[in-house]
């Protein structure tokens, strides 16, 4: 593509720098942009500039915003002493998506890792400590993926918080799962967890 002009070409080396989208990718939705100028790439261009300038991180939970404090942490009616731990953002948006949690978050910024040297300061550890003490929170539900990382990051938390409930989801059978299907692994997690019913 050596005479495809050298902003286009520009563009689509940003694109591809995006999660999920290759060059090739890149290059087809650049092109999809182009083709779709007035309806597309400039309301694209200046939503991306409002965003820009307006998004912020939470200085309580971390959470993505466009105010110091979120949306969810601003509403009186969520502070209910519950606060749900997640690795990030993106997680936090799933488990609003359920609307199964009302309550408030804390987003700690990935896990606990010695092969990447993530160590407790890299992460939002003490500011939770910190929420803890100073919202009235009675229990802390650790919302952290079932790898290794994850489970080791859940116990150096519930090993530090004191005077608080600590939970952790649980892990067993997928909805609309089937047993045979599973892994070993799923399947004794759930076992583990089974309740009465
Ligand atoms: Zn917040």
């Amino acid at each position: 593509m050596a005479d495809t002009p050298a902003d286009i070409e520009g563009l689509i080396a940003l694109m591809a720098r995006l999660p999920g989208l290759g060059p090739r990718s890149a290059r087809r939705a650049v092109l999809h942009l182009v083709k779709k100028r007035g309806t597309l790439l400039l309301p694209l261009a200046d939503a991306m500039r409002e965003v820009g300038t307006t998004a912020r991180e939470c200085v309580s939970c971390g959470n993505i915003g466009t105010h110091d404090l979120c949306g969810i942490c601003e509403d009186p009616r969520r502070q209910n002493g519950q606060i749900c731990v997640v690795e990030g953002v993106e997680d936090l948006w799933a488990m609003e998506r359920t609307a199964a949690f009302r309550g408030r978050y804390h987003v700690l910024g990935g896990t606990l890792s010695a092969l990447d040297s993530v160590g407790p300061e890299e992460l939002r550890i003490p500011k939770l400590a910190e929420r803890v003490k100073d919202e009235e929170v009675t229990e802390v539900i650790l919302a952290l993926g079932a790898t290794v990382d994850g489970q080791t990051t859940a116990h150096y938390i519930a090993d530090r918080l004191t005077g608080v409930q600590v939970t952790t989801l649980a892990q067993g059978v997928p909805v609309g799962g089937e047993l045979d299907y599973l892994d070993e692994g799923t399947i004794g997690a759930a076992l583990r967890a089974r309740r009465a019913l």
